[in-house]
């Protein structure tokens, strides 16, 4: 027997979804905030119905267990959204895995075997990023939940007891349970779309350096003091930034993405010299050597600019994750169920940061994409066809299916 989805049940829970938090033809729903409790409380509705032991845990994943299971598929995504958000981001691999389990339970698991579903808290770091899986999987504990806070400074604790979720139990990986984890995805970026595939594969999950670089220099009357004899931080700055930029340029692999997204200099008057400038420089690529070799023509640059200029560089890593590989013979079940769907499917890695990269850290993990309509995610005009949003059901429902039995 192969699973079959209900394309019209999956689709008008989708749109269902949308409902909640909808503005504009996007979606936002901050996590914590009444739109993400609402939904989550709709979603354990939903849960029951497809006939699993669903809870809001004490950090509002919801969580169903499929009953009598003792080795599970788990698969999910998450339901919050980032600010002016759109409306598949998280909410798609939720709903195609709610359909993945109705379409299981239709044809019946193997004795002992399940599907067990989540909708994972806080994916997006209204509070901390990848919240709720990081706490599933026993990333982080009691210290972090501590000190979490949003930008208006409310403690994560303080949300979680206004959802009325505070002191609930936790649910916890269960690596003898979930054998695996399986997160269907908009791609949030325009390769699949330009390449006319259906189906992303995803290899790998990039990892990100972020680095704070700054220069000091000595703020000087910018009229009387000849340049020969000025220590012009700015200047350092947007030199280095200059030849970063190029030598990335040249290094780049068929992966590799940067962005200088910070830029201050201080005083910041027109006529003073700048005895201070700051950036954040942030790369990102599919290999660790790959990430090592841009992190030393960033040093190499620094040391360079900081002689040049007489302007002491410091450079500060603030983040450093590294890249996750997802399963192998995840990735080729993927890619085998997507041909007998009759979907063309690509591999690729993810440039961006998911939930299947922090369980892939206890559990074997594999991620599918759709493609985005002019690669656009994060805002409102974040969209993907019909048929693609069911293929990508399909093909899921497929692969959950194929993993169960293995
Ligand atoms: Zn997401």
């Amino acid at each position: 027997v192969t699973v079959e989805i209900d394309p019209g049940r999956f689709l008008s829970d989708l749109q269902a979804l949308r409902r909640i938090g909808a503005f504009d033809g996007g979606v936002e729903r901050l996590a914590f905030g009444a739109d993400d409790r609402r939904a989550r409380e709709w979603l354990l509705q939903r849960f029951r119905d497809a006939g699993l032991d669903a809870e809001i845990d004490g950090i509002g994943n919801v969580y169903g267990r499929w009953p009598g299971a003792t080795r599970t598929v788990l698969t999910g995504s998450h339901s919050d959204t980032v600010p002016c958000g759109g409306w598949l981001d998280g909410a798609l691999g939720v709903i195609a895995s709610l359909e993945a389990v109705r379409a299981v339970r239709e044809v019946g698991a193997p004795p002992g075997r399940g599907v067990d579903l989540v909708s994972f808290a806080d994916e997006e770091g209204t509070f901390r990023g990848t919240l709720g899986s990081s706490v599933f999987s026993g990333e982080i504990g009691d210290r972090e939940l501590d000190e979490a806070r949003n930008s208006a400074g409310t403690p994560l604790r303080r949300a979680l007891a206004d959802a009325g979720w505070a002191g609930r139990e936790l649910a916890q990986l269960d690596p003898e349970r979930q054998r695996v984890f399986l997160e269907l995805h908009v791609e949030q970026g325009p390769r699949l779309e330009a390449a006319g595939i259906q189906i992303g594969v995803v290899t790998t999950i990039v990892g990100i350096r972020r680095v704070a670089v700054s220069f000091d220099g000595r703020s000087d009357h910018a009229g009387t003091t000849p340049m020969a004899m000025r220590r012009d931080a700015g200047a350092a700055a947007i030199r280095f930034a200059a030849r970063t930029l190029d030598a990335f340029e040249r290094q780049r692999t068929e992966h590799t993405v940067w962005n200088i997204g910070s830029l201050t200099l201080r005083p910041g008057a027109g006529n003073v010299v700048s005895n201070r400038a700051e950036m954040l420089v942030e790369y990102r690529d599919a290999t660790a050597d790959a990430l090592v070799s841009l992190h030393e023509t960033v040093e190499r640059i620094a040391r360079e600019v900081a002689a040049e200029h007489g302007c002491p560089c410091k450079l500060r890593t603030t983040v450093d994750t590294s890249g996750v590989d997802m399963d192998p013979e995840v990735v080729s079940t993927i890619e085998a169920v997507a041909a007998d769907a009759g979907a063309g499917s690509l591999r690729m890695p993810s440039g961006a940061g998911h939930d299947a990269m922090v369980l892939r850290r206890r559990i074997p993990a594999g991620m599918l994409f759709v493609p985005s309509r002019g690669g656009r995610s994060h805002d409102p005009a974040e969209d993907t066809d019909e048929a693609d949003l069911v293929t990508g059901a399909r093909v899921l429902a497929r692969a959950v299916e194929r993993l169960i039995a293995a």
